[in-house]
């Protein structure tokens, strides 16, 4: 079957294989076709060695599609159903899983250091034990959450990652008040989720910030009230707080000179929320007096920072209801094969999100 493949960290490019195949299929597992699937700045991250994990790899992980096949000892879940691919699986015993923080389940983790592909060549991983830029792929029952018949692949694809991370940072993380004053840092699909989940909240002002012109026009159709280039955040903070800072600032670049920005324009006592997805060797520094003095609440946000499952049916109940967009979201729809176009895009900043059709 047909997937897009990298050799080596560090690649910039994807090569497009059909000779590769979906394993691991047994008990506990279900095997899926890949139907949509978002590309998602995440696998961009794993590519060039920011996220770790090992190569040969498939990319892709904000996927939906059909089970084609259960394993033994799966319940709920039976050929034809139509799920979304959930990279956090959670496994409903651990600690953090009784606590009702699944985001924080590692026991899916366990997954992403078996390979669930191969080649003539050899193994190939999934990234994070999934791997979606493919027609098939083998995952753990739990990565394979059912959807309703009105919600299309493409639309449950975002919702598998970056709606569910941006949407939950404001909503369960963050919890943004009604009538605060909220400044988003990078405007991609997480970004741009990040600014209706504030919206939805009730936020007065939303401040969009972001290099890319493209971007910044985006971010006022889904909800922020301006949008600036970081060089103009200084005197947004100035005009629309008295510059005071912000009540919240969300960091959605994943690094610590944008999440030291981020800290500065947040006003003391209120609420720094880290999104991006960031390296190990990128140290974020706040001096102790300021850390005290400041009262300045650090709050990071993995995949949305509360029940995950909870987290996915809220955001369908929102897309229902109208109150939030996710069709605009996406920019740009590719096949398979324009997948390196797609990467390029994403490097520009130009796509917010791109789907690939399968
Ligand atoms: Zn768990
Ligand atoms: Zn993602």
């Amino acid at each position: 079957m047909r997937a897009a493949v990298l050799h080596e960290i560090g690649q910039e490019k994807l090569e497009v294989l059909d000779d590769v195949e979906a394993v691991g299929f047994g008990p506990g597992k279900v095997k899926l076709r890949i139907r949509a699937t978002g590309l998602c700045h995440s696998d961009v991250s794993a590519m060039s060695g920011v996220l770790p994990q090992p190569a040969p790899f498939i990319p892709g992980h904000e996927g939906a599609g059909e089970v084609v096949d259960v394993g033994d000892g799966v319940t709920g879940l039976s050929a034809g159903d139509r799920v979304l691919v959930c990279w956090l699986p959670a496994c409903g015993d651990c600690p953090s899983c009784k606590r009702g923080q699944t985001h924080l389940c590692l026991a899916g983790f366990m997954n992403a250091g078996t390979p669930n592909f191969k080649r003539p060549g050899g193994d190939v991983f999934g990234f994070a034990g999934t791997g979606t830029f493919t027609e098939e792929v083998v995952v753990g029952a739990g990565c394979a959450v059912p959807i309703p018949d009105d919600v299309p692949f493409e639309i449950a694809a975002l919702i598998g990652c970056g709606v569910t991370t941006g949407l939950g940072a404001a909503i369960n993380t963050a919890q943004v008040e009604a009538g605060s004053s909220v400044a988003v840092i990078g405007c991609g699909g997480v970004g741009i989720s990040t600014i209706q989940g504030a919206r939805v909240q009730g936020a007065a002002q939303i401040v969009a910030v972001d290099p890319v012109a493209s971007r910044r026009e985006a971010a006022l159709r889904f909800g922020a009230t301006e949008a600036v280039d970081p060089g103009e955040l200084a005197d947004a903070k100035q005009r629309i707080t008295g510059g005071e800072g912000f009540d919240y600032v969300f960091e959605v670049v994943g690094k610590s000179a944008t999440a030291r920005t981020a800290y500065e324009n947040t006003r003391r006592g209120g609420t720094l929320c880290v999104v991006g997805a960031g390296a190990m060797d990128d140290t974020f520094q706040v001096n102790m007096f300021e850390l005290f003095f400041d009262e300045k609440r650090i709050l990071p946000s993995m995949y949305g920072g509360g029940d995950v499952l909870r987290s996915y049916e809220r955001a369908i109940a929102l897309w229902r209801a109208g109150r939030i967009d996710l069709e605009s979201m996406i920019t740009h729809r590719v096949r398979l094969d324009g997948i390196n176009d797609a990467l390029d895009q994403m490097r520009t900043g130009e796509a917010l999100r791109t789907c690939i059709e399968l």
